[in-house]
């Protein structure tokens, strides 16, 4: 693993690195680090890059991994799978297979380098991939790099720090309540947010509610929104497009309430109820009531 840093509390993040897994933890310290900013932040990685040439490079594609990621790429001259879905190696060529979607979404494209162009770069979403059991006892080996950069050569400067909308953690969340365009309309959100709320859930959105401007896109789930991974999505009055899917079918379970028996959803589905949501949704929200 890559680590940069300002080197303040930097041990907590090899020791965790390591017990997820990394054999060995490049890390490049500098006050320079201390936020993230696209230039000290590229320049690190793209040393480490130069001098330990990995055959492959992972970066999360998170809004600042996204930034990241093709700054780097583009000055390392080698190509960059952005957001990718799946990733494997391939048997024969040991290439790096990179899945991601493509055409808007209407079908799963698989990328492969040209073997010239290294690292294989990719971003890949958070809770793609399903975390790792963690082991305290590992050992790492740790090699330190310095940060090749100063301040002045630093062609940003952080003013200040403004607190943004209230966020919607749909990513962290354990459970998941979704409603789709089965609500009806914005109101329609009610039953499941009392849902949510008995279960400490988030709640989520299908697209088709997002662009109608039924709830804010903070909790649209899918392809074009967030990419969740609970441990129990519940999806209300939503079809199960690919795109839906696309972020939530790695979900450990899935719960489908729709009153159309041949939705998709319920292809995906662990458990499913054909019904009418504003039935069976407030009689679950009692059940839970009364059993938690
Ligand atoms: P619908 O498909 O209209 O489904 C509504 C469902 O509710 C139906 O199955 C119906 O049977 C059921 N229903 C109706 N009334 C009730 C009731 N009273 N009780 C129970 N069930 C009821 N979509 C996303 O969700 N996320 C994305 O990120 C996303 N990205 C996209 C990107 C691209 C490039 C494209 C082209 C599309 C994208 N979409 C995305 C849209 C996606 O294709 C679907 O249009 C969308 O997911 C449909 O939302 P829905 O399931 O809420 O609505």
């Amino acid at each position: 693993g890559f680590l940069l840093s300002d080197g303040d509390g930097v041990d907590g993040f090899i020791k965790e690195a390591v017990a997820y897994g990394a054999e060995k933890v490049y890390v490049s310290e500098s006050p320079v680090l201390k936020d993230y900013r696209t230039d000290p932040y590229a320049c690190g990685a793209i040393n480490l890059i130069r001098k330990y040439k990995p055959e492959i490079v992972l970066i999360g594609a998170t809004t600042q991994g996204r930034d990241f990621a093709g700054t780097v790429a583009t000055s390392i001259e080698t190509g960059l799978t952005a957001d990718c879905t799946g990733l494997d190696i391939d048997p024969e060529s040991k290439q790096l297979r990179q899945t991601r979607p493509a055409f808007g979404g209407n079908i799963m494209a698989t990328i492969l380098d040209y073997p010239q162009y290294r690292p294989q770069m990719a971003t890949v979403r958070p809770k793609v991939f399903p975390m790792p059991r963690r082991d305290d006892g590992r050992k790492g080996e740790v090699i330190k790099e310095p940060l090749p950069m100063t301040e002045e050569q630093v062609r940003t400067k952080i003013v200040d720090f403004l607190k943004g909308a209230e966020g919607v953690n749909l990513v962290d969340a354990e459970i998941i309540v979704s409603g789709g365009r089965g609500v009806g309309n914005p109101d329609g959100f009610k039953v499941v947010r009392e849902l949510a709320a008995v279960l400490k859930a988030a709640v989520g959105a299908s697209r088709a509610t997002v662009d109608a401007g039924w709830i804010p896109y903070e909790h649209q789930v899918g392809q074009t929104g967030r990419t969740v991974r609970p441990k129990i999505y519940i999806a209300c009055g939503i079809s199960g497009a690919i795109q839906h899917q696309a972020g939530m079918k790695t979900s450990d379970i899935i719960v489908a309430i729709n009153k159309d028996p041949e939705a998709p959803i319920f292809k995906i589905a662990t458990y499913g109820i054909v019904g009418d949501l504003f039935t069976v949704v407030p009689m679950l929200t009692e059940e839970f009531k009364k059993r938690l």
